[in-house]
């Protein structure tokens, strides 16, 4: 224990360095200021370029003027002379502007930001809190001027003062007419360069003293010479003396690291959310302010590395800051500037398809590679919430072999047990992977931070070394001055790790070779958080899985149109639908947690984007089709369907079988067909469901198609988080309904059911129709809750332990037992297009069209266990999008008693890709054909390059090894195993693609045409 006496008299000493510090040192940075003149003009509205900006009327914006609504642009010139006096005072001094727009107290990125341009146009450099200054060149006599572009961005996430308080500021028509902002200082400056030296020793030592224990030597030496400092410091004259002080502390400073002290690989880094609380259009900004800030520091540090991922926001720069990006380009060819991720955003990776987050690499890899002659071997998503298993196999095949997140750390129960380790998908691919003890990717590189990392860095047994992105994110700015000052005192000093200047490759590449066997973790990488985001915003979310149906059909047209018809590729039309569900796919938009304006804007994409495919898919077949008078059926699913061969059309034949019968039992409906039996009572619940084998699914006690109304109020993170306990409070929507047969004759057969709840209303239309196995449940509501979550639930009398659901290129099967608490933790689970439930082989499909959120919980009926599988329709938080979710939806979800998993994930393809009728001539015959159940084909392009090559996607969806033949129905040079990039290692065989695939395994298959 250390004596009372002594920890006294450290406690005095350091709140008397700290004093002194604070009033005596720290007002002496700058050593003299003279005010600048500021003239101001307001732009509003949507940004403008920087000569439309400047070419308008100026007029004077006094200090302490109010300017700037929600997401207005003003813009100002600056400019001054630099007295004739400060000849005396330039040696040991830098000339500076420093500009205080009237920031807050918020970080950088939540507020107001700037960015200053030279009279040229030129972005000099971004501004923000902390990071004030422009540097400038000029000699006293002379004049200086420059401009800013001044952001009156909101703080959207303290509304008020208030985190996740529901908020007007998201959308331009509601965020109203109050200035924000008020201009604070506009100085022109000489920083003295001894004193800011001094102050960032002092900084450091600080940190290090009061990381370092109480009664150890290391925290009275540095307070020792923290108090010599402060007495050979001058008061009167600070920066004649701080030379003189900077010596007493050298000692201190001098002291090495521990010799067994970890290494942390510091990498520069700004996380910019492509959108958020903020829209699209801000963040093009960000990126400018935030790589202007970058580019600055370069020029100021040869030491600074920066990391930057997301193709999408370089290739921003490239269309609206051309000579910005001309210095990027320069920077990158000095291994400064790194592009990392090889990603075209960093999108979410619970949501996107299996081709999306291929087509994320692809174009994310081709950006890099053609802009800067570089290949990401890294993955880099440091924030996405979850991670699918699914990744590391397509990571591998698009050319990384790392993988980056911190986002684990957020775990509200489990804590993950390496921070290094081996992380194999499902297909028994695997990345090298690391999650940083610093947990955080915008460090500062604080001694606090930096024995955070230390003290909590799991895999000392086998590492000496971990990885800190430091840098102001979320909302831009990246690193300052500031934090390269602390890495630089901190490479070798007792007290703290390491720290260590360089690229998350450089890192990756150490740990790599010193820890090459780390333990593996297999599967998805589930975050115990965040668990609403697979449901928040529906209309994204709908749009999203449309637009990749349609994209996937529209490629598989067009390149059998082009192969068999001569068709133009619109190879045009359809990157450009990529790009857009590409960008929307960012972990804040697809995840439904952005503002009103990124949804509203999303919706509107989508529109469009779908609007664009169906007229591509719509030329592709007339060109298929032909002049004819034949009814054809187009089959864009990977198997026979009703007649016709896998991605082929023909006239083929609907489905038949006995006619559907509809019997009146009391107060209850029964649908039959010779395939499937349901029982719908007063209520509009499904009391029976059978497919005549005798199992019994539902019962009157424990019915289906229940919709279930729950509150919501997340404890934090409305949009972000499903929290357990919305399971308290549960309201069973099963009064009796309004129950119409609104179509009965020997096809098919369609029961509705109208209710009202709350302030909404619901229609369910219940189909049983010739030939079909499965249910049809339409489901349509008029939301308008607020704060409640709804599901729809399906308490199948089945044993299951676990549930099968499908996620990229297979299926992940969690437990549905809650022993651990890892089990309980996935209390909410997505799902692709299906949830599979079963007990020995006996099981049932649950797919849908649109939804990703389901729950599967044990329970009993009776004395039968029993599995109830909910699909999560809607939710309703109000933050940050107050009307989130407001108003229609429409849901379609099919049930298929006894259908085993391989035909469920066949009536997963169905449900996304009904057939076609077309009037033509003829049969399309299919571009290939597959031998090998459960081997899919996903998608069929031309190649990227533009040779006219076929290109042909498949996966073995069942996870099963399996023998797998593909042949070509067209005229080729032979056929080549390819990367996701499209290139082959080996020549192209004539022969037919023969392979034996291992279970969930990927290939690309790259057939070579004649070209012309
Ligand atoms: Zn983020």
């Amino acid at each position: 224990m250390p004596d009372p006496r002594q920890k006294s008299r450290l406690t005095q000493m350091e709140r008397r360095i700290e004093r002194f510090v604070t009033e005596r040192i720290a007002p002496h940075r700058y050593r003299t200021a003279v005010p600048l003149e500021v003239t101001h003009r307001i732009v509003g509205g949507e940004p403008v370029p920087f000569a439309a900006a400047t070419s308008g009327e100026f007029t004077p914006l006094p200090i302490g003027t109010a300017w700037g609504r929600a997401w207005d642009t003003i813009w100002l010139h600056v400019s001054g002379d630099v007295p004739a006096d400060w000849a005396a005072l330039r040696p040991g001094t830098r000339l500076e502007a420093v500009i205080d727009l009237g920031f807050t107290g918020a970080h950088p990125g939540f507020q107001a930001e700037g960015l200053a341009y030279s009279s040229a146009g030129e972005p000099i450099k971004g501004l923000a809190p902390w990071n004030q200054y422009v540097p400038l060149e000029a000699e006293p006599g002379q004049r200086v001027q420059f401009w800013v572009e001044a952001a009156a961005n909101p703080n959207v996430a303290d509304f008020e003062g208030v985190r996740f308080r529901p908020t007007p500021l998201g959308l331009w028509e509601t965020a109203g007419e109050d200035l924000l902002y008020r201009l604070k200082a506009a100085d022109l400056a000489l920083l003295d360069v001894e004193v800011y030296e001094l102050l960032q020793d002092i900084s450091v030592l600080t940190g290090v003293m009061k990381g370092s224990a109480s009664t150890g030597p290391r925290r009275w030496q540095i307070a020792g010479a923290l108090e010599e400092m402060v007495n050979a410091l001058d008061p009167d004259d600070i920066s004649g003396t701080a030379t003189a002080a900077r010596a007493r502390l050298r000692p201190v400073l001098e002291k090495p690291a521990h010799a067994s002290a970890h290494t942390v690989h510091a990498t520069g880094h700004a996380h910019i959310d492509s959108a958020w609380l903020w829209p699209v259009r801000e963040t093009v900004r960000k990126c400018a302010r935030t790589f202007s800030n970058v580019l600055a520091l370069m020029d100021q540090d040869d030491d600074f590395v920066f990391a930057c991922s997301s193709a999408q926001q370089l290739a921003w720069i490239k269309q609206f800051y051309p000579q910005l990006f001309e210095r990027i380009r320069r920077r990158v060819a000095d291994g400064r500037f790194v592009p990392v991720g090889g990603m075209w955003v960093e999108a979410d990776t619970n949501l996107p398809s299996g081709e999306s987050l291929v087509r994320q690499f692809t174009f994310g890899q081709r950006f890099f590679q053609e802009e800067f002659g570089v290949t990401c071997e890294e993955v880099w998503l440091p924030d996405s919430f979850g991670y699918t298993g699914a990744l590391p196999q397509i990571a591998r095949a698009a050319g990384a072999r790392w993988f980056f997140t911190q986002k684990l750390s957020w775990n509200r129960v489990n804590r993950m047990p390496h921070n290094t380790f081996r992380w194999e998908g499902h297909d028994g691919s695997t990345l090298f992977a690391h999650m940083p003890p610093i947990e955080t990717y915008t460090a500062q590189l604080s001694a606090e931070e930096l024995l955070h990392a230390e003290n909590g860095f799991a895999d000392h047994l086998n590492s000496s070394m971990s990885l800190a992105p430091y840098g102001w994110g979320d909302g831009g700015g990246g690193p300052t001055r500031e934090m390269l000052s602390a890495a630089r005192r901190s490479a070798d000093l007792e007290g703290i790790p390491r720290v260590r200047l360089g690229s998350p490759a450089d890192f990756f590449t150490a740990a790599e070779t010193e820890n090459p066997r780390p333990p593996i973790w297999k599967g998805e990488l589930y975050l115990e958080l965040h668990r609403g985001t697979y449901t928040s915003q529906a209309r994204t979310k709908r749009g999203n899985r449309l637009g990749e149906s349609l994209l996937r059909e529209a490629e598989l047209w067009a390149t059998t149109a082009s192969v068999q018809v001569g068709t133009p590729y619109p190879v045009e039309v359809l990157e450009e639908a990529w790009r857009q569900v590409l960008l929307l796919q960012f972990h804040d938009i697809l995840p439904g947690s952005s503002i009103a304006w990124v949804h509203r804007e999303a919706e509107a994409t989508y529109a469009a984007v779908a609007a664009t495919l169906q007229a591509s898919i719509e030329d592709s077949l007339a060109a298929l089709a032909g002049s004819g008078d034949a009814t054809l059926r187009f089959n864009a699913s990977p198997w026979a369907r009703d007649g016709v061969a896998a991605l082929a059309a023909g006239p083929g034949e609907p489905a038949s079988g006995p006619d559907v019968a509809l019997q009146r039992s009391g107060s209850s409906l029964v649908l039959t067909n010779e395939r499937v039996r349901v029982v719908i009572d007063e209520r509009g619940l499904l009391v029976g469901l059978d497919d005549h084998r005798g199992r019994a699914l539902f019962s009157a006690e424990r019915p289906g198609n229940l919709l279930q109304l729950h509150r919501d109020l997340p404890t934090e993170w409305d949009a972000w988080d499903l929290d357990e306990h919305y399971r308290q409070h549960v309201e069973d929507l099963d009064a009796p309904a309004v129950i119409e047969v609104v179509a009965e004759d020997a096809d098919v057969v369609t029961v509705s059911i109208r209710r009202s709840f709350g302030a909404s209303s619901s229609e369910q239309r219940i189909t049983v129709a010739r030939g079909r196995e499965v249910v049809r449940i339409e489901t349509d509501v008029d939301w308008n809750e607020r704060e409640k979550v709804l599901k729809l639930a399906f308490p199948f009398r089945l044993d299951a332990t676990e549930s099968t659901a499908e996620t990229q290129f297979g299926h992940v099967t969690r437990p549905t037992t809650t022993n651990t608490s890892w089990e309980e933790a996935k209390f909410e689970i997505c799902a692709h297009r299906w949830l599979h439930v079963d007990e020995g082989g006996y099981g049932v499909g649950v797919v849908n069209a649109t939804v990703y959120g389901h729950d599967v919980v044990r329970d009993r009926d009776g004395d039968t266990p029993v599995t109830v599988v909910r699909e999560t329709l809607l939710r309703s938080p109000r933050f940050p999008d107050p009307q989130t979710d407001q108003g229609r939806h429409a849901f379609v979800t099919l049930l298929a008693p006894g259908a085993d998993r391989a035909r469920t994930v066949e009536l997963g393809y169905d449900l996304a890709f009904p057939v076609r009728e077309r009037r033509g001539t003829g049969e399309v015959a299919p571009l290939v054909s597959v031998s090998g159940a459960g081997v899919l084909v996903e998608t069929v392009k031309l190649a990227d390059d533009r040779s006219g090559d076929v290109v042909v996607r498949l996966y073995e969806s069942l996870g099963r090894r399996q023998e797998v033949t593909v042949r070509a129905d067209f005229a080729h040079h032979g056929v080549a195993r390819v990367d996701l990039l499209e290139r082959g290692e080996q020549a192209p065989t004539p022969e037919a693609f023969t392979a034996v695939v291992r279970p969930f395994e990927l290939i690309t298959l790259r057939f070579a045409r004649e070209s012309g």
